[in-house]
């Protein structure tokens, strides 16, 4: 697992002045990747990296030619509208880029008057997928959440047998997966009422957001090889913030016995940048399990996973309604991603464990992030209860699930004593009112 280096010192500043800000997400120790354009314009997209308040362009980086030797061959890989060749290109790579980056942009590098020209506000970028997802799987990893929902939909058999051996997941749908800020309509499908005798068809009633972390793959594995646990994170180019928007009343009909299908495919929305794996090396606990639970068995175990395979990754999930203000959001909750009952490291290790072949751009979802308290949930089923509940937000509304107009926000960060605070941005979307179709809502 990634080392701290010079790149983590958290006396680092940049000549940039917003990079320096105390509550910026994009300090220098960050630099995050994402593709983006100017809103609006008729730019290509291109690659770039969030530093402070501003964009570097890394098209434009490359033609100053300041960056040099391998962390050029690495920049090299950065020149199109996709992360792809950067992200199979692997950890040397992404290091000596990371370096060359952290190098010119530090205070001091005497290169200022250069590099300005590479800048472009954040506030004026749009964004689109950072590469193309082949494959997207959602997994199940937090037990807290898992609990939860399964006491709803199985009141006598909560937890399955498996859950506590296997990080638990399923094949999602990739073709769904939307950047930050592109809106959805609310999805239409099948439910049956507990007191109906047959099913109807319908906009969803019960829609829900869950708040995750999304895992990119980088170099991939062959198909038949499998990946060792202490080689995992190799395998992960880093991660972004998603919402796994979910209908649940579609869910519970549909998701036995093959699991999850149309009640997830409709909608699921990452945030644009992505925080490498080295980024988050001052922010790593220690994987621990509570000690009557059995230990994972030797293929999803070492002593680099026990000693810091989990992440302290802060996760907040705010409502807007439309009824409230441009800047008005309420928090519904917050947790803390070192709570997953599974690592990282695990997920990818477990999912080639069969000679399943990742390849670079397939997402991972991590799963609701539920810490172990009741207001830690990272779901509205969770909150009020499988919908008995509702939320009393702070300008007089209610809410059991989502109506239309409803905008989510998740947002990450980290911070620990003596380390640079960094952060993912957010993930935001908003749910516009189901399309009904003549003739298919029957
Ligand atoms: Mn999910």
């Amino acid at each position: 697992m990634m080392e701290l280096n010079n790149t983590h010192n958290p006396d680092l500043k940049s000549w940039l002045s917003s990079a320096n800000d105390k509550s910026t997400d994009f300090p220098i120790q960050n630099l995050p990747f994402a593709v983006f354009r100017e809103a609006d314009s008729a730019e290509y997209f291109r690659c770039g990296v969030a530093l402070g308040d501003q964009i570097i362009d890394l098209q434009k980086l490359k033609v100053t030619n300041l960056v040099t030797r391998k962390a050029a061959d690495a920049l090299s890989l950065c020149q199109s509208d996709s992360l792809h060749p950067f992200m199979a290109a692997g950890q040397n790579n992404w290091s000596a880029l990371r370096q060359a980056l952290s190098e010119l942009f530090t205070k001091g590098s005497g290169h200022e008057k250069l590099l300005e020209n590479c800048l472009s506000p954040q506030s004026k970028a749009e964004f689109k997928l950072p590469c193309s997802i082949g494959d997207y799987t959602d997994f199940y990893s937090s037990i807290h959440h898992a609990t939860a929902v399964g006491s709803l939909f199985r009141p006598d058999n909560p937890l399955l047998p498996n859950y506590k051996w296997l990080p638990i997941g399923y094949h999602g749908r990739a073709s769904s997966i939307a950047i930050s800020g592109t809106d959805f309509h609310r999805p239409t499908g099948q439910t049956k009422k507990p007191d109906a005798e047959v099913p109807s068809f319908g906009p969803c009633q019960r829609l829900d957001y869950e708040l995750e972390m999304g895992i990119f793959i980088g170099p991939e594995n062959n198909a038949g090889s499998t990946i060792a646990i202490d080689s995992s994170e190799q395998h992960i180019f880093g991660l972004c913030l998603l919402n796994d928007w979910s209908a649940r009343d579609m869910q519970a009909w549909e998701y036995q016995p093959l699991g999850p299908f149309l009640a997830k495919s409709f909608a699921s929305t990452i945030s644009p940048w992505i925080v490498t794996m080295e980024a988050l090396a001052p922010f790593r606990t220690r994987y621990t399990r509570p000690t009557d639970d059995p230990s994972p068995l030797p293929y999803l175990s070492s002593d680099k996973n026990s000693a810091q395979g989990s992440l302290d990754i802060q996760l907040a999930v705010a409502l807007q309604t439309s009824q409230m203000k441009d800047s008005e959001t309420e928090q519904l909750s917050q947790s803390s991603f070192r709570h997953s009952y599974w690592t990282a490291a695990q997920m990818v290790t477990h999912h080639a464990s069969n000679g399943c072949n990742l390849q670079t751009g397939d997402l991972l979802g991590t799963g609701t992030q539920s810490g172990p308290e009741f207001e830690e949930a990272g779901s509205l089923l969770e909150l009020t209860k499988g919908g008995k509940q509702s939320i009393n937000l702070g300008n007089g509304e209610e809410r059991r699930f989502l109506n239309d107009g409803d905008t989510i926000i998740m947002r990450g960060w980290c911070e620990t004593a003596g380390r640079a605070r960094i952060g993912f941005g957010e993930v935001r979307a908003t749910v516009l009112p189901a399309q009904i179709i003549s003739g298919a809502a029957q």
